[in-house]
């Protein structure tokens, strides 16, 4: 699927979307002088967020469920934009958090500064969709039921109502699992 037409960029330089404090560390915490990148597990290069064309029709909406029918993919909508996320870590991050190719990394990531990177948030998005059911249901939703059936679950017959237990004679003792 396009991507609109607009210029990759990384997602949190374009965010909207309200922050959410981790409870971890915040940047005043860090004493003055050091690099920010070195408290943190390199957020920023672990994932991929692709803007992608809102879904209208049944047909597109097809497209974004085969995107979440792969591994570690979610999509997410920001201020009506949707983005396709891609859990995958770059393969140039070394195991001690740095860039392995910091001074040949990509321009995408040299303008993402730690003035106004994820370190110390979380973000919460308008619509977020982890699996294809939770896409169809929404997609049902907007659309109506798809021609073919719906995806839901035929409602279940009701539970049969059980029968009332015989009136325990006097002076008999039952207990459960006697037979006399
Ligand atoms: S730029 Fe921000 S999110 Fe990325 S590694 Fe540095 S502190 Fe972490
Ligand atoms: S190239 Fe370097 S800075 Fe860019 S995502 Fe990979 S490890 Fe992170």
């Amino acid at each position: 699927m396009a991507s609109n037409g607009k210029p990759i960029r990384n997602y949190w330089l374009t965010r909207t979307s309200a922050a959410v404090r981790n409870g971890g560390l915040r940047r005043r915490d860090i004493p003055p002088g050091e690099v920010l990148c070195f408290h943190c597990p390199a957020k920023c290069c672990q994932y991929i967020a692709l803007p992608i064309d809102r879904p209208r029709t049944w047909e597109g909406f097809d497209t974004v469920r085969w995107f979440l029918l792969h591994e570690r993919t979610a999509v997410f909508v920001d201020n009506g934009q949707w983005y396709l996320l891609v859990y995958l870590t770059c393969k140039e991050l070394r195991s001690d958090g740095r860039c392995g190719i910091y001074t040949r990394r990509p321009k995408i990531c040299r303008d993402y500064e730690t003035d106004i990177c994820e370190f110390e948030e979380n973000a919460v998005y308008d619509q977020f969709f982890e699996t294809a059911e939770q896409l169809e249901e929404y997609a049902e939703a907007i659309l109506g039921p798809r021609s073919g059936g719906s995806i839901r679950s035929p409602r279940p017959d009701p539970l049969k109502i059980v029968e009332t237990a015989e009136e325990p004679v006097a002076g008999k003792v039952t207990r459960p699992g006697c037979q006399v």
